[in-house]
């Protein structure tokens, strides 16, 4: 029987990944939140165990020296800046590492370490002198699947006996060639061209098998049915992990499908709050009014800042506007593609433009922590309604509260409507927002 351990309630699970916008899939989703993510989210929040044998403690390491890696593995993570493993990596790797091989499923939030953990797992696990493939890692797109990549080959720098390769669009093996190297990384589509078509990848010899972002793997047409297909391929003895990011009823069913007899953690998401976010407000009356606001802003000495509209159609023309007077912004809408979005992401990451406009779709693929003033040029609004939408707010402006991080929001009310809008979240959070002059903004800080 599986037993619950070290949480007395139930996690709370992020955000599943929104699809609700054609122009933006969780995929793409899921490869912002990395491009925006500076470090490793720590967590206070107790790692939950469920397993089937709970008279068999797993053990967890507060240092990677415990681990009995090899050298050249040590080496690498240091040289990537890991100091200490995070609250998953704790856990996971010593069980992962553990003989007998134990299978896996673990959920955590995007940026809480899972990726690094199961890199070393499986680098630590290849027999460099057999030539042949004894890993296997599948992402649901193509630029996840190459960030896997460069995260393996950093942390395995130092082990150059160990190939990796990649099995995406566009990678190609030669009529008669087979894939020797030890870790395969892909998307499922293309694996199962290679294993099934190709037949130039033997999955017989694998030893590791990890199936990552499982829940971007549902929400993508035909991942699933690839991902089993595959995984029927795979030896009886090869250890089997798979990563979700959320843990609803659907990656439940898919997880157990695919994984035996696992260990199961999960890492509850830390609970964004309003704490230590400055709330103000701007009363305008005209949308030339909000619009001299928003210039005012611009004033204001801070590191990066994001401004929220309703629309594509505002966030565009608010762009334009201010680029014309003179203004240096960063416009994301779902007209980009993938890779443009991206691209801006980092351009922004990076503090090329100090400002970004956006809309809530594309907003969800962005880590807050990192920026220091939030303006709703439009406040959230439930879809289709006068009502305010609280949990959006919460998500724009919130944050996790960790290390005590400061931070701005200004919202931009204009008439009437706005301003019960804005009642109506104060109400529901029991927060008061302070009001400011709008020719005056300056003053905040
Ligand atoms: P996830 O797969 O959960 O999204 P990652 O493994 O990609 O998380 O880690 C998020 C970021 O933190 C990456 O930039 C990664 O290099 C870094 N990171 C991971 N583990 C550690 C660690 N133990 N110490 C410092 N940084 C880490």
């Amino acid at each position: 029987e599986s037993q619950p351990e070290g949480g007395e309630s139930q996690p709370l699970p992020e955000p599943a990944a929104d699809t609700s916008d054609e122009s933006v899939t969780a995929g793409e989703l899921s490869m912002m939140r990395k491009v925006m993510r500076k470090g490793i989210i720590q967590s206070k929040n107790k790692v939950e165990i469920l397993r089937s044998d709970p008279k068999n403690p797993l053990h967890s390491v507060k240092s990677f020296e415990a681990l009995d890696l090899r050298k050249e593995l040590l080496k690498g993570i240091y040289e990537m800046g890991f100091r200490l493993p995070s609250k998953i990596q704790e856990i996971s790797l010593p069980t992962l590492l553990a003989e007998p091989a134990m299978n896996m499923i673990a959920q955590s939030q995007s940026g809480t370490g899972k990726t690094a953990a199961f890199s070393l797992a499986m680098l630590s696990r290849i027999d460099p002198s057999k030539k042949y493939p004894q890993g296997l890692i599948l992402s649901p797109t193509m630029e996840l699947a190459l960030q896997t990549v460069e995260c393996v080959k950093m942390m395995g720098k130092y082990c150059t006996d160990i190939t990796v390769r990649s099995a995406v669009k566009g990678d190609m093996v030669a009529r008669g060639q087979i894939v020797r190297e030890h870790i395969v990384i892909g998307t499922p589509g293309k694996v199962v061209d290679w294993v099934l078509k190709y037949r130039c990848l033997d999955l017989r010899t694998l030893k590791v098998f990890v199936l990552d972002e499982a829940d971007v793997m549902i929400a993508t047409q035909g991942h699933q049915d690839q991902s089993v297909r595959i995984h029927k391929q795979l030896p009886e003895t090869c250890q089997m992990m798979l990563f979700s990011a959320t843990y609803d009823d659907e990656v439940v069913n898919f997880a157990h499908a695919i994984i035996k007899n696992p260990v199961t953690l999960r890492l509850r998401r830390e609970e964004e709050t309003l704490e230590n976010i400055r709330q103000m407000y701007v009363e305008c009356n005209s949308e030339e009014e909000k619009y001299r606001a928003i210039s005012n802003i611009f004033s204001i000495p801070v590191g990066s800042a994001m401004f929220f509209c309703h629309t594509k159609a505002n966030a565009v023309w608010l762009s334009n506007r201010l680029k014309d007077d003179g203004n240096r912004v960063a416009l994301l809408t779902g007209d980009l593609t993938p890779d443009e979005r991206v691209q801006v992401l980092m351009r922004f990451r990076e503090g090329a433009e100090r400002v970004l406009i956006c809309t809530n779709v594309l907003a969800r693929g962005i880590d807050v922590d990192s920026v220091n003033l939030v303006v709703n040029y439009d406040l959230p609004r439930l879809h289709g309604t006068s009502r305010a939408d609280c949990d959006t707010y919460l998500h724009r402006i919130g944050r996790t509260g960790r290390f005590g991080k400061t931070g701005n929001a200004i919202n931009i009310v204009d008439g009437m409507s706005d301003l019960r809008l804005m009642r109506e979240i104060e109400n529901h959070f029991n927060i008061k927002i302070i009001k400011l002059d709008y020719s005056n903004i300056d003053e905040i800080d």
